[in-house]
C-alpha cells in the first residue's frame, strides 16, 4: 500500500485540510492549474504529492502580488503547479526563470501552461539549478529577482542560499519549501518514531538531516528576516536585509 505523506503535513486533520481546500482554494483555482493536477495525478499517482498544495500555491499566488514581483527564480518545476501558478501571478511583462533536470515532468504540464497563456512568461532551463546561478552570478545578475521559489532537492537547500542571497534583490523574497518535511523535524534523530512508522524511516533517509540544519541556520542568518510558515509541508519565507 502506497504511504499517503498527506497525513504527515501539519495540517493533519483531513476535515480542515478539506475545509480549506474546499472553501478557499478550489473554489478560486485557476481552470489550467486544476488540469495540471488532474494529469499529474493520472500520469505520477501518489507521487504527484510533489505538486504544491490548491491552499499553498494560492499563498504563493498572492505573496507574488503583494510584493509585486517581476522577475522571479524557481528552482525544481515538476509537473508545473508552482510554475504556472507564478506565470498567472506575474504582470505580463513578467518572467520566471524555472530550473529542472526533467523536461518529460515539465511537458506533462506544458499544454496547460500554453493553453493558460503564459507560456511567454517562462523560461525553461532543463538542468540541475546551481550551475545556471552560478553562471548568471558571473554574468552580472546580481540583485535583479524579486523572489526565488526553492523546491527542488531537499539535501542541497543551503547550497542554494548563497547565490540566491546574490542574485534577489535586497527587500527580495527566498521562499524554501517542504521545511516541516513532513512533520519529521519536530523528532529527534533517535526518536522511536523512525523505527515504529515506515513513512518517517523512509524521510528520514532523504534530507531530513539537512532540512533540520537549514531550519537552524536560517533562523540565525542576520542577512535575512525569515519565518517558518505552517502552510503545505511548510513554507519559509526569507527577506533579503542587506
Ligand atoms: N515546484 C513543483 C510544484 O509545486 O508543482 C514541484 C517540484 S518537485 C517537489 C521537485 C523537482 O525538483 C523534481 O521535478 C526534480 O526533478 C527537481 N530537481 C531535483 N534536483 C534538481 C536540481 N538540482 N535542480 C533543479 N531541479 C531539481
Ligand atoms: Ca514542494
Amino acid at each position: 500500500m502506497a504511504i499517503d505523506l498527506k497525513d504527515k503535513m501539519i495540517l493533519s486533520s483531513p476535515a480542515l485540510r478539506e475545509y480549506i481546500l474546499e472553501t478557499s482554494a478550489y473554489p478560486n483555482e485557476h481552470q489550467q492549474l486544476k488540469e495540471i493536477r488532474d494529469a499529474t495525478v493520472d500520469k505520477y499517482k501518489h507521487m504527484s504529492i510533489m505538486n504544491a498544495s490548491a491552499d499553498e500555491a494560492q499563498f504563493l499566488s498572492l505573496l507574488l502580488k503583494l510584493i509585486n514581483a517581476k522577475n522571479t527564480l524557481e528552482i525544481g518545476v515538476f509537473t508545473g503547479y508552482s510554475l504556472l501558478t507564478t506565470a498567472l501571478a506575474l504582470p505580463d511583462d513578467g518572467k520566471v526563470i524555472a530550473f529542472d533536470p526533467d523536461r518529460e515532468a515539465y511537458e506533462v504540464g506544458l499544454p496547460y501552461i500554453k493553453k493558460a497563456g503564459v507560456e511567454h512568461k517562462i523560461d525553461f532551463v532543463q538542468g540541475p539549478a546551481m550551475p545556471f546561478l552560478n553562471d548568471m552570478i558571473t554574468n552580472g545578475k546580481e540583485g535583479i529577482f524579486d523572489f526565488a521559489f526553492v523546491d527542488a532537492d531537499k539535501e542541497n537547500y543551503i547550497k542554494y542560499h548563497e547565490p540566491l542571497l546574490k542574485l534577489v534583490k535586497v527587500g527580495g523574497v527566498i521562499a524554501y519549501d517542504n521545511t516541516l518535511w513532513f512533520g519529521s523535524v519536530a523528532f529527534d534523530p533517535n526518536d522511536e518514531i523512525f523505527k515504529n512508522d515506515p513513512a518517517m524511516k523512509l524521510i528520514k533517509q532523504i534530507g531530513y538531516e539537512e532540512i533540520r540544519h537549514l531550519n537552524g541556520f536560517l533562523a540565525n542568518d542576520p542577512r535575512i528576516e525569515s519565518t517558518l510558515l505552517s502552510v503545505g509541508d511548510g513554507l519559509t519565507l526569507c527577506r533579503r536585509k542587506y
